[in-house]
Parts: C-alpha cells; sequence; structure tokens
C-alpha cells in the first residue's frame, strides 16, 4: 500500500507534475500562444500599418504621381506659359522692334516736319516781318519813283520845322511841277511818261543833298525840302541848278524828250510857320512860275494867295454859269484862201458876266478841266453850236462845216459817242456840217481806244480835224492810219513866221497834209504877208483876225448873208 500510496503519490505528483508541467506548458503553450497572437496580432497590426503605409505610400505615391502629374502638367502649363511668353515677348519684340521702326520713321517724319514748319515758321515770320517792313514802306514811299511820298514829306518836314524853329534857322521848300507832261504822256503813252517821272525823279535827287528829301506828290509835281538854308537865295540857287539839271534831253524808249520845270518856293518861317502852310505856298507859287511861262522859279509872295482865291471863284462862277446858262459862243469864220470864200466857222465858247463883258476860255478851260465841270460844259457847247447850225441851215443860209473843240477829258469820256449822237438826233443836224477839233495829245492817247472811236464818228460822218498841230508829240503813223479830215497849224508857227524856221515848219505840215490827204488850215492868220506866205504855200484854208474875229451867232448870220447874198 505505500508503495501504492506512494506509487499513487508518485503517481499524483507525476501526474501532479505532469499536470503542472502540462499546465506549464500549456501555460507556456498560451503564453507563447498568446505572444504568437501578439506577435501575429503586432505582425497583423505592423502589416495593417505597413499595409496602411503602403497604402499610404500608395496613396502619396499616387498622390505624388498626381502631383507630378499635375507638377508635369504645370511645367508643361508653364512651359506653354514660357512658350507663349516667349512668344509674346519675340512677338513684342518684333512689335517693339516694328515700333521702333515706326516711331523712328514717325520721328524721323516728325522731325522732318518740325524742321519744315520751324523753318516755314521762320520764312513766316520772316515774311510777315518783310510784309510789314514793305508795307511801312508802301505806305510811306511812291511806287513809281521809289520817292518818299507825301505822307512820308509831311513827317519830315514837320520834324524839320521844329527843328529849325528851336535852333532859329530856316528851311525852304520847293513845290515842282514839269511843264506839259501831260501832252508826253498823252501822246507817247503812259509807259514812256513812266519813264520820264523815273528819270526826273533821280535827276533831281541828284541835286540836293543827302539831308534833303525830294518827294513826289503824285502825278508829275514833286516837292523838294531843303532842310537847311542859311538865306533865300540858297533855295533859288538850289531851283536853278534843277531847272538846268531836268532841261538836259531825256533818252526814253529812243525817244529824246525834253522837259522843262515851273517850281514855287517858300521859306520858312517868312512864307509859312507850319508844314500845311508851307506847302499851299509853295504850291502857289509854282502856280505863278506857270504863269509866268513855265521853266522858270517863283517865290512865295502874300499877293500870289489872292490868285489861288480868283481861281477858286472861277470854279465857283463856271458852275454858276453852267446853271444860270451864262456861256455864249462866238464863231470865227474859216476861209478859203484862193477865193476868200467862208468855209465855215470855229465856235468858241464865252463867260457872260453879269454887265454882259465876256470872258474867254484861256481864262477858264484849263481850271473847267482840272475840276471835271468840262464834261457838262463840252456838252453844252456841242448841243448849242448844232442846234445853232441846225438853225441856220434851216434858215437857208449855206454854214459850211462848224468845228467845235473838244478837250480830252470829253473825248475820251466812255459815254462821248453816245452824247454826239444824242445830239445830232435831237437838233437835227446832217453830221456832214459838224467837225471836231481835238488836239494832238489828245488823240494821241489811248491810241487803240482812240482809233475805234475815230472810226464810229467817221461812220456817222463827223469829220475830225487835228487842233494846234505842231505843238505836241504826234506818232506820224497814226496820222496815217487815224480816219482823219483835218490839220490846223497852231497860230503859234503862223505867228513867228518871219523867223525862217518856223516858215519851214508850216510848209513841211502843208506838205505832209496834202501828202496824207488831209484838209490844211493855217490859224491865226493876222497880216497881210503871213496870208501872202501861206498863199504861196498853197495853204488851202485860214483863219484868223484878217478875215474876222470870233463874233456872236447873230453877226455870223450877217457875215455869212453879205457873202452869199
Ligand atoms: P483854238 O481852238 O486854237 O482857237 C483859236 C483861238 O485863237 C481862239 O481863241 C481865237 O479867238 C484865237 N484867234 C483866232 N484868230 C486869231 C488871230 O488872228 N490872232 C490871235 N492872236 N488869236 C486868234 P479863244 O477863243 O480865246 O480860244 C482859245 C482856246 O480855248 C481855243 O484855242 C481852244 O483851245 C479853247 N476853246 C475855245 N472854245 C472852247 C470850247 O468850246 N471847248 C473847249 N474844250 N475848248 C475851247
Ligand atoms: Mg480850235
Ligand atoms: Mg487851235
Amino acid at each position: 500500500m505505500i508503495n501504492r500510496v506512494n506509487e499513487r503519490r508518485r503517481g499524483a505528483r507525476d501526474r501532479r507534475l505532469e499536470a503542472s508541467a502540462a499546465h506549464t506548458a500549456a501555460t507556456q503553450t498560451l503564453a507563447a500562444r498568446e505572444t504568437e497572437v501578439r506577435a501575429g496580432e503586432h505582425a497583423a497590426d505592423q502589416r495593417e500599418g505597413v499595409a496602411d503605409q503602403r497604402e499610404g505610400a500608395a496613396d502619396q505615391r499616387e498622390g505624388a504621381a498626381d502631383q507630378r502629374e499635375e507638377t508635369a502638367n504645370l511645367r508643361q502649363e508653364a512651359a506653354d506659359l514660357r512658350e507663349e511668353v516667349a512668344d509674346l515677348r519675340e512677338e513684342a519684340a518684333k512689335a517693339e522692334e516694328a515700333l521702333s521702326l515706326l516711331n523712328a520713321a514717325h520721328m524721323r517724319e516728325a522731325n522732318e516736319r518740325l524742321i519744315v514748319a520751324t523753318i516755314h515758321a521762320q520764312t513766316m515770320t520772316e515774311a510777315a516781318e518783310q510784309a510789314t517792313a514793305q508795307m511801312a514802306y508802301v505806305a510811306k514811299h511812291d511806287f513809281l519813283t521809289g520817292l518818299p511820298n507825301r505822307s512820308l514829306l509831311s513827317d519830315r518836314l514837320e520834324q524839320a520845322i521844329a527843328l529849325a524853329r528851336r535852333h532859329g534857322k530856316r528851311l525852304a521848300l520847293m513845290y515842282l511841277d514839269l511843264d506839259h507832261f501831260k501832252h508826253i504822256n498823252d501822246s507817247l503813252g503812259h509807259a514812256v511818261g513812266d519813264e520820264l517821272l523815273q528819270s526826273a525823279a533821280k535827276r533831281l535827287q541828284a541835286c540836293v543833298r543827302h539831308s534833303d528829301t525830294v518827294s513826289r506828290q503824285g502825278g508829275d509835281e514833286f516837292v523838294v525840302l531843303l532842310s537847311e538854308v542859311e538865306a533865300a537865295q540858297d533855295a533859288a540857287h538850289s531851283a536853278e541848278k534843277l531847272l538846268k539839271t531836268m532841261a538836259e534831253p531825256h533818252l526814253i524808249g529812243g525817244h529824246r524828250l525834253h522837259v522843262t520845270l515851273s517850281i514855287g518856293i517858300s521859306i520858312y518861317p517868312d512864307d509859312g510857320k507850319d508844314s500845311d502852310t508851307m506847302v499851299r505856298n509853295a504850291d502857289t507859287a509854282m502856280y505863278h512860275a506857270k504863269n509866268k511861262g513855265r521853266n522858270n522859279y517863283q517865290r512865295f509872295t502874300p499877293d500870289m494867295n489872292a490868285r489861288a482865291v480868283a481861281r477858286q471863284s472861277v470854279e465857283m462862277a463856271l458852275r454858276r454859269a453852267l446853271e444860270q446858262r451864262e456861256f455864249v459862243l462866238h464863231y470865227q469864220p474859216k476861209v478859203n484862201l484862193e477865193t476868200g470864200a467862208i468855209t465855215g466857222a470855229e465856235a468858241l465858247v464865252r463867260l457872260q458876266q453879269a454887265d454882259r463883258s465876256l470872258v474867254g476860255p484861256t481864262e477858264f478851260v484849263s481850271i473847267a478841266e482840272d475840276c471835271g465841270l468840262i464834261l457838262p460844259l463840252g456838252k453844252w457847247v456841242l448841243r448849242e453850236a448844232c442846234r445853232q447850225t441846225a438853225a441856220w441851215l434851216q434858215a437857208g443860209l449855206d454854214v459850211g462845216q462848224i468845228a467845235v473843240n473838244i478837250s480830252a477829258q470829253e473825248f475820251h469820256n466812255k459815254d462821248f459817242l453816245a452824247g454826239v449822237r444824242a445830239i445830232l438826233n435831237d437838233t437835227g443836224l446832217d453830221p456832214r456840217h459838224l467837225e471836231l477839233e481835238v488836239t494832238e495829245s489828245g488823240l494821241m492817247q489811248d491810241t487803240e481806244p482812240t482809233m475805234g472811236l475815230l472810226h464810229a464818228l467817221n461812220d456817222l460822218g463827223v469829220q475830225i480835224a487835228v487842233d494846234d498841230f505842231g505843238t505836241g508829240y504826234s506818232s506820224l503813223s497814226y496820222l496815217r492810219r487815224f480816219p482823219i479830215d483835218t490839220l490846223k497849224i497852231d497860230q503859234s508857227f503862223v505867228k513867228d513866221m518871219d523867223g525862217n524856221a518856223d516858215e519851214a515848219i508850216i510848209s513841211a505840215i502843208i506838205a505832209m497834209g496834202k501828202s496824207l490827204n488831209l484838209r490844211v488850215v493855217a490859224e491865226g492868220i493876222e497880216t497881210p504877208q503871213q496870208l501872202a506866205f501861206l498863199k504861196t504855200q498853197h495853204c488851202a484854208e485860214g483863219q484868223g483876225y484878217i478875215f474876222s474875229q470870233p463874233v456872236a451867232a447873230k453877226d455870223f448870220a450877217v457875215l455869212l448873208a453879205g457873202e452869199r447874198p
């Protein structure tokens, strides 16, 4: 039994040992298992973590890939953008280049324009300055001669007077007028006239000192201001010098022209204390020089003013006489020198004053021409002569041909021809009984229109006489071309016939008239010697005191009736 118990015990123990071992082993196994489980768990966890990590990594990789893709995309985009930028830059560069080329071109063009504009502006400024200077010059100078004009003279005269007053000095003013300039202008034309004025201006300037002023007042009138004279005698010396210089022939357009001067002088302060009075008085003295026969000088004297006043009063008298019909016509017979028969008459105007005394035309015709009254006066004369002639013819008096003087101003008036027609029409006078006397200078003016007018008058049947022939500058070729009927030898040749030269002129005019188929009438025959000479030269007709003075209409009718019973 012990053994059994022991055995049992041993068995138990063994069993216990076994169980414990088993337990231990189980425990150990469990622990191991637990450890294993835990390890498995851990490993699973780890695997899970790894998986997660992997998943994360995959995600990351995926994200990275995405990012990479994105980055690549971005890169691409950036590249694209860069390309775009590069393109743009290129374009910009190109544009810039084009722009800069364009700009350069524009700049160049603008520059050029600027330069041109600047030059233009400069030129314009210069031109404007020049124009202003020129205008100022023109305003103060005469366009034809370049001399100071009336306005500049007036300035200088006033300054000179102020200076002379301050220093107690004298100065002289000379008013100059070319003698018979109108004749030259009318007969040789305005171009020759203009050149003569220029030539005269040069000579005047050459005669005076630098400090003196030569100015042109207009027409053929000049004024010379001698700014310093000691005595009146100095001005007289200067005037003599001017007369002498001017008298030398002027060679113009193939002509040798002789022209003289009439000079009036006024001295400051003796003859005027202000510029207006100085000029006016020198002008008055100049008229005096004209009346004294021209080609001389006259110093102003107070009594000359009376003449100027008289001139004005003549103008007033003419106006009144026209209104109140105070003019009368006298008739001077024209005579056939061979037979002594009256061939007609010249109508000569007179002004009949209240006391019935007559004023001759030399007193007023030139004044009437100056103030334009010659037009109405001439019209009256023509109408009255035609009326009277028609009346004589109607009364059975064979008056022949009545000559009427026509001044150049009337003849060249645009209404002249119409006026002649109307008067002939109104008075019923046959045009064959009318002859118009025009002076040489009147005829030679505006030769082309004159030609037309002469032909028109010729067509009307009116005759034309050249009055005072030999005193003007007739162009002989025009004499041949103009339809003219009569030459009237100026009475100055007949008057001075004793001198051989004048006889030669008369003979030449008569011969020329004949060869041109013109009637020749000698004027101013007073003496039997003159008549005899003219007869030997076969002058066809004559007029003069030897036959009759100009007489009133009724006396002329008596003359005619006496001659033609
Ligand atoms: P004219 O046409 O040459 O007239 C001749 C002038 O000589 C007239 O002077 C006449 O009276 C004058 N006369 C005639 N025979 C002699 C003579 O034998 N000896 C002298 N010494 N003289 C003589 P009048 O009437 O004084 O006329 C002078 C000038 O006035 C005229 O010269 C003419 O140019 C102009 N005239 C006269 N009447 C008119 C007119 O109605 N109209 C125009 N525009 N001028 C006229
Ligand atoms: Mg006459
Ligand atoms: Mg005459």
